[in-house]
């Protein structure tokens, strides 16, 4: 259903629920709105959020402003080969001085989006098309977004497309006064327990590193597989050995080819691991296809799920059992949220992780995640790997779970000055 479809239906909406778990919320593609007004299925649809301002009196789009940062590496990962991770702060600010916040969070070694690219995309081609524009029509910011850097395969430039959503869904829910969970319509977990990320080079890694996560209360762990099916057999063992009882989430990260991902994935499951995320690269459409048909583990999907267009044709094709959510590779809130719907609308397994993700972008997923009930530990692990914060009142890891944010809109305050003096610096 589109926002003018929307805008002109019933007052309540006569369509069935398509899955039991969505009551209370309306899906996006028509899945069902039973008992909501037309005001609540708009609302939901994060097309028109029911702004405390109405959206047609928001007043439009001064200014983007940029602020590229980094912060300290603090331990071995394999995506952060040098001591600093890049982000990107976008700030939006409307006529009326009304602000958000967003940030992208870009990382070469996972994706094609660097520092400088984000950077320069949001200033000179993002950011100055949305000047003028209602900060409450997300849904048309995307079209300008889409329209000013177009896609590829899928969307383009996800990840600084989602320092802009980000800062929209920011300046939504502080102009209603509302959490996003709250604009949503969701009543959101109060917290998410966090999965420890185990990425060593050799096995007597494993016991030390687990038990600096255990201290800091963590109780599940995920593990970087792939290319050397022997050794990741190993690491899957020592670390179900370690942790009888937890939820064990193998990541890929495309670096099998399709043969050894068939042989391991069985030997993966004997090692007590529970889901193999992302095992073959995202286009390799026939290996996916040749591993959810063997079904030896769950197969969630990562890098190759952009948009919510790619999940419905992968999963029309049979490639996935479920999908690692990250509002960072999605372009932002406004994407995954659909995804989730579609997940949750077909009973696929939603997991969420991230891309080591700070404070703002870290606010997002937490959100997402409370807002839609995830169900597994998340693999968060921007607190495990980064010190540093630009917030005024930093996230803290208790009993290895983060905290759902609960202030209007992303439910965090930047701390504008050291954002500004960092940039600079
Ligand atoms: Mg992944």
């Amino acid at each position: 259903m589109r926002a003018e479809e929307a805008e002109n239906a019933e007052e309540e909406c006569p369509q069935e629920w398509g899955h039991g778990s969505l009551k209370g919320y309306a899906t996006v593609w028509g899945v069902g709105c039973r008992g909501m007004t037309r005001r609540m299925f708009v609302g939901a649809l994060g097309v028109v959020p029911a702004l405390a301002v109405p959206a047609k009196d928001a007043a439009p789009i001064r200014r983007v402003e940029v602020f590229p940062v980094n912060y300290p590496v603090t331990a071995y990962f394999k995506f952060l080969p040098k001591p600093e991770r890049p982000a990107v702060f976008v700030k939006v600010t409307c006529e009326d001085g009304s602000f958000g916040w967003g940030q992208s969070v870009p990382l070469p070694t996972w994706s094609y989006e660097t520092l400088e690219s984000a950077t320069s995309a949001l200033r000179s081609y993002l950011g100055p098309a949305l000047i003028g524009q209602s900060p409450a029509d997300i849904e048309g910011a995307h079209r300008i977004l889409n329209k000013t850097i177009a896609g590829s395969f899928s969307t383009g430039m996800p990840i600084a497309k989602a320092g802009l959503d980000l800062a929209l869904h920011d300046l939504a829910g502080k102009l209603a006064g509302k959490s996003l969970p709250e604009l949503w319509g969701r009543t959101p977990l109060e917290r998410i327990p966090l999965s420890w990320t185990v990425n060593v080079k050799a096995i007597e890694e494993i016991e030390p590193l687990m038990a600096e996560g255990r201290k800091r209360g963590y109780r599940h762990f995920n593990i970087k597989v792939a290319p050397d099916p022997k050794f990741d057999l190993a690491v899957a063992k020592e670390v179900r050995r370690l942790a009888p009882d937890c939820f064990l989430w193998a990541d890929g990260n495309g670096g099998y080819d399709t043969d050894t991902a068939l042989t391991v994935a069985p030997k993966l499951r004997e090692a007590g691991v529970n889901v193999l995320e992302q095992p073959v690269a995202p286009n390799n459409l026939s290996g996916l296809a040749a591993l959810k048909k063997q079904g030896a583990l769950p197969i969630i999907l990562d890098e190759g799920v952009v948009s919510v267009m790619d999940l419905e044709e992968f999963h029309k094709l049979k490639l996935l059992d479920g999908v690692a959510m990250k509002p960072a590779r999605t372009a932002g809130l406004f994407d995954a949220r659909r995804q989730v719907a579609y997940l949750e609308r077909h009973k696929l397994m939603f997991l969420g992780s991230g891309l080591t993700d700070p404070d703002v972008s870290l606010a997002a997923s937490l959100l997402l995640f409370g807002a839609y009930g995830l169900k597994y530990p998340a693999a968060l692990n921007g607190p495990q790997f980064l010190a540093g914060s630009f917030l005024k009142r930093p996230f803290q890891v208790e009993g290895g779970a983060l905290g759902v944010p609960t202030g209007a809109g992303l439910g965090v305050e930047v701390d504008e000055g050291k954002v500004r003096n960092a940039s600079r610096g």
